[in-house]
């Protein structure tokens, strides 16, 4: 089944306003006319706003790096899904392996964030993925399906026609070693198996999953060829502009 590609940019925590409005400029020129995919970006919170502006005629969506599951109060550090739509982002990046394991965020934590972002209606992109010692134990699967049972649960399968899902194997981030075709393509198939299990195969076979991990231009497009890969998270890549733009227009 054909599912329209999603090729997403997260900036972590780089770049100041200036930075951040020079990398929209030029992402914004390179996506000119990609009508046959999605590209996002998310940058640092200080950033939303300059970046929303620069890309508010483009084809770009701005979406955020975490969010909090209440709309306001006493969290300090957090950020509110209202804060971020007023700021005009329409997805946000949950349980990503920086945060779960810098920041110790569990599973339960994970599955807060998740329904929180969709009772405000903002489209979850949620992270999974083994360690090295995970991967060399032959615990890969039994990692993954842990995390999407974790952090999916109590989500409906409305909630889930907006999910994401972002297949991060833990030991290709930041790197330089990117899972071979043969691994993404296998963990992703597994992923899109245990779906239909858990939900249907309708909705296994429409959301979109994505490799993440070390993903570059001389990489993208083997990767993006691949039945059950839709689109890829870059970290390091999506803030080198000329690497981006590559990234964005696989062939
Ligand atoms: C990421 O941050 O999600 C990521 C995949 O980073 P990198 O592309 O640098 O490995």
């Amino acid at each position: 089944m054909k599912r329209r590609p999603l090729l997403a940019g997260n900036w972590k925590m780089h770049t100041t306003v200036a930075e951040a409005h020079a990398l929209a400029v030029e992402i914004g020129k390179c996506s000119e006319g990609l009508d046959d995919r999605d590209v996002i970006l998310a940058p640092p919170f200080t950033s939303i706003h300059e970046v929303a502006s620069v890309l508010k005629d483009s084809c770009v969506e701005v979406v955020a790096q975490n969010v909090c599951w209440e709309e306001q109060g006493a969290f300090t550090g957090e950020i509110s899904p209202l804060m971020l739509k007023e700021a005009g982002v329409t997805s946000v990046i949950i349980g990503h392996s920086e945060r779960r394991q810098i920041f110790s965020e569990d599973h339960e934590l994970i599955n807060k964030r998740m329904l929180g972002a969709l009772k405000y209606d903002l489209k979850p992109i949620f992270c999974i993925g083994e360690t090295l010692a995970e991967r060399e134990g032959s615990k890969t699967f039994t990692v993954l399906e842990e995390q999407l049972k974790g952090g999916l649960a109590g989500l409906s399968l409305r909630d889930m026609q907006k999910t994401v899902i972002a297949y991060e194997p833990v030991w290709a981030i930041g790197t330089g070693k990117t899972a071979t075709k043969e691994q993404a393509q296998e963990a992703h198939a597994f992923i899109r198996k245990l779906l239909s299990e858990m939900y249907e195969k309708d909705i296994a076979d429409t959301i979109r999953i994505l490799y993440g991990g070390s993903v570059k231009p001389d990489n993208v497009d083997e990767l993006m060829a691949q039945s059950d890969i839709d689109g890829a998270l870059v970290g390091g890549a999506a803030l080198d502009a000329e690497s981006f733009c590559r990234i964005i227009n696989f062939i």
